[in-house]
């Protein structure tokens, strides 16, 4: 049984040596218990403060404890009611080959389900934000022009398409010529835009001559410096995540700009506003489930997926992530099948 700890915090971006690799027995369960065995691990953004011990939402992964993560599993063994051998879950598993569970937030996927994996990206927890914080945040309405940066990631592709269903002009920055590309020839986006640019700035204005009326927050910094002034009065701001900021150690340099933020939330009465997907909106994942599995089911949803194998390699791969290494939802396949 592989396991992979917390070896230490990272000061700025994670290292290969934060994380340490360890080789322990298969624990054995007891009645009323499943062994499950992971097959994909979920590797997200959020991931990144849990290593951290700052104040947040929720608690730090403790130095020596498995690093935590969302799991697609099979059921090794079970002394549950409920859940029998090959049986397909949802867990909170953790990077780590075994877990035992008592079936406590377990989600069932069934005995053969089509792509498991999609529990932990499209179906899944960023499917879900993207939905809740575009439709319940955000509130599109036919003909706005929505700015949603990360574009290609599992949450931003997910933004991006709903609000091509809503019927709304979807403008992506993503990083790279390739995934700008695939936002505007695959995801459908209207325009789409690398942050890496040098006149980055100047083109998003230019793609959006109507003015901004939905920015999807993801990620923070020089993304948003370039929003604030196109957005248009009445502006909602679902502020869902701030990677760039994930490693940052201190405020940036530069003015302060802060007064310039205020001025322009009041005089265009802009409305921004933060969310945790599972802590605000638990109660509506079946509503986000019933019209997601239909839109795919429409051929409506592109949904590309980021695989990696091997669970030894989920350090480097997550390092990655927070890099932009990743082209799609990043998932690792921690076993066979
Ligand atoms: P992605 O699959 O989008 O992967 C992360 C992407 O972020 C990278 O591929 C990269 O894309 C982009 N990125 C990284 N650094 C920068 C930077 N400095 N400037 C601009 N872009 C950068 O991740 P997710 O879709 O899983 O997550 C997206 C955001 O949503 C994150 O901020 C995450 O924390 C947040 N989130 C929030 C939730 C909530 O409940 N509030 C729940 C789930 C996610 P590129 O190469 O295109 O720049």
């Amino acid at each position: 049984n592989r396991k992979i700890v917390l070896a230490s915090r990272p000061v700025g971006a994670p290292v290969a040596e934060d994380f340490c690799l360890q080789q322990t027995a298969v624990p054995t369960i007891t009645e009323g218990e499943v062994l499950l065995r992971s097959v994909y691990l979920s590797l997200d953004p959020y991931m990144r403060g849990r290593m951290s011990d700052a104040k947040s939402y929720a608690e730090p992964v403790a130095l020596g404890e498995v690093m935590v993560g969302g799991t697609v599993c099979q059921v090794e063994q079970s002394n549950h009611a409920d859940y029998q051998k090959g049986e397909w879950v949802l867990s909170y598993s953790g990077w780590q080959d075994y877990a035992i569970s008592n079936g406590e937030g377990l989600l069932k996927l069934g005995m053969h389900p089509t792509h498991p994996s999609y529990a932990l990206g499209v179906m899944g927890m960023p499917g879900f934000t993207a939905y809740m914080g575009l439709l319940d945040i955000g509130k599109p309405q036919q003909g706005d022009t929505i700015v949603v940066a990360a574009a290609t990631g599992a949450v931003g592709s997910m933004v991006g398409q709903i609000g091509k269903i809503k019927g709304c002009r979807v403008v992506g920055v993503a990083g790279g010529e390739q995934k700008c590309r695939y936002a505007k020839e695959v995801l459908g986006f209207d325009d789409c835009i690398d942050h890496k640019a040098e006149d980055f700035a100047e083109k998003l204005a230019k793609a959006c001559e109507q003015g901004i009326d939905i920015y999807y927050e993801n990620v923070g910094g020089k993304v948003f410096d370039a929003v604030l002034p196109l957005l248009n009065t009445g502006a909602r701001i679902p502020l869902c995540g701030l990677i760039s900021q994930y490693n940052a150690t201190e405020l940036p340099q530069g003015p302060d700009r802060m007064s310039m933020l205020m001025g322009t939330l009041l005089v265009k009465r802009i409305k921004m506003q933060g969310f945790i997907i599972f802590d605000d909106y638990a109660d509506r994942y079946d509503e986000f489930a019933a019209d997601m599995s239909q839109w795919l089911a429409e051929g409506k949803i592109h949904y590309r997926e980021d695989l990696v194998q091997g669970l030894e390699n989920a350090p480097q791969a997550f390092i990655g992530l927070l890099e932009g290494k990743n082209f799609g939802k990043r998932v690792i396949q921690t076993n066979s099948a």
